[in-house]
C-alpha cells in the first residue's frame, strides 16, 4: 500500500482538488461528548468513532479522505450528568449539512457520514438526506457499530446480557476504549447496570438492535451510574476485534457508496 495522505486537513488546496477529481469518498466522523459512566472518559464516542474511521480510511487511502470529526452532537437527555456538550437539533442538522455542502462544492460527490453516538442517528439520517436534495452530492450515513460484519463479531464475543448488555459505556464501547487507550479506563470503577426497563415493544442494544418502539428518556431517570450495559465484561482483546471489524465494514461501505451509479433526475412536470 502506498503511503498517501488521507487526512483531509493535512492536504494542500491543490491536493484537495486532486482528491475530489480522483472521486475519493469524504468520510465524516460524527459523535458527541457525554458522560460514559465512572470508568470511561467523556470523549468515548468521539475517540471510538474517529479511531474506526481513521483505520478504515488509512486502508482505503486511494479512494477516501478522512474529514476532521464533528465532535459535538445531540445529547440534551444527558445533561443531568456533568460533562456533555449538546448542540440543538436544528443547529446540529444545519451544521452537518453545511459541512457536506462545503465538501460538495469542492467536488466531493460521495460523502459517508459515520456516526458514533446513538442519539445522533435520526439527525445524521436527515443531514444525509438534506445533502442529497440541497447539494446534488450523494451522502449516506451509518452508525459504525452497524457497519457490515460488526454485529456478527460482537455477538460472537458477547458475555453481557443478550439484550441490554451492549448499549452505552458497555461491554462494546469499553472494550474498544481499552484497545485504544487503556491508561484512560478505570476498570475498578466499571459497574454493570441494566436499567432501561425493556417492555413488550421497547428494548435497546447496540448490537442486538432496538425494539419497534423508539423513545429516549432522560439518562438520569434510567441510569444511576451513567452506564447502560455491562462494562465488567470488556477487554482490550475484544476491543481490537471490534475495531478491526468496524474498520473493515466502513471500507466496504466506502466502496459501495463510491461505486453507486450517479442518479439522474427527471422532471416530469
Ligand atoms: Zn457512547
Amino acid at each position: 500500500m502506498t503511503h498517501q495522505k488521507y487526512h483531509y486537513g493535512e492536504l494542500t488546496w491543490p491536493e484537495v482538488k486532486e482528491a475530489a477529481a480522483a472521486r475519493k469518498v469524504a468520510v465524516i466522523p460524527v459523535a458527541t461528548v457525554e458522560d460514559h459512566g465512572p470508568h470511561l472518559p467523556i470523549d468515548t464516542d468521539v475517540r471510538l468513532c474517529v479511531a474506526v474511521c481513521d483505520r478504515a480510511v488509512a486502508f482505503a487511502a486511494d479512494r477516501a479522505v478522512l474529514v476532521p470529526p464533528i465532535n459535538h452532537g445531540y445529547s440534551p437527555h444527558h445533561m443531568d450528568f456533568p460533562g456533555p456538550i449538546t448542540i440543538g437539533a436544528e443547529t446540529f442538522i444545519r451544521y452537518g449539512v453545511d459541512v457536506c455542502r462545503s465538501l460538495a462544492q469542492h467536488g466531493f460527490k460521495r460523502i459517508l457520514i459515520v456516526n458514533g453516538h446513538g442519539s445522533n442517528t435520526p439527525f445524521v439520517d436527515i443531514i444525509a438526506r438534506l445533502t442529497v436534495v440541497e447539494t446534488g452530492a450523494l451522502a449516506a450515513a451509518v452508525n459504525y457499530w452497524a457497519a457490515p460484519g460488526v454485529r456478527e463479531v460482537a455477538e460472537s464475543l458477547r458475555e453481557s446480557d443478550k439484550v441490554g448488555g451492549m448499549n452505552h459505556a458497555c461491554e462494546f464501547e469499553t472494550s474498544i476504549y481499552l484497545a485504544l487507550r487503556p491508561d484512560l479506563v478505570d476498570m475498578s470503577k466499571a459497574v454493570r447496570e441494566i436499567s432501561h426497563q425493556p417492555t413488550k415493544n421497547y428494548w435497546t442494544d447496540l448490537v442486538a438492535g432496538d425494539g419497534p418502539l423508539v423513545m429516549m428518556e432522560h439518562w438520569s431517570a434510567i441510569s444511576d451510574s451513567g452506564v447502560m450495559g455491562d462494562p465488567t465484561k470488556a477487554s482490550a482483546e475484544k476491543g481490537e476485534l471490534l475495531l478491526a471489524a468496524a474498520a473493515k465494514g466502513i471500507v466496504e461501505l466506502v466502496d459501495e457508496v463510491r461505486a453507486r451509479r450517479p442518479a439522474v433526475r427527471r422532471d416530469h412536470h
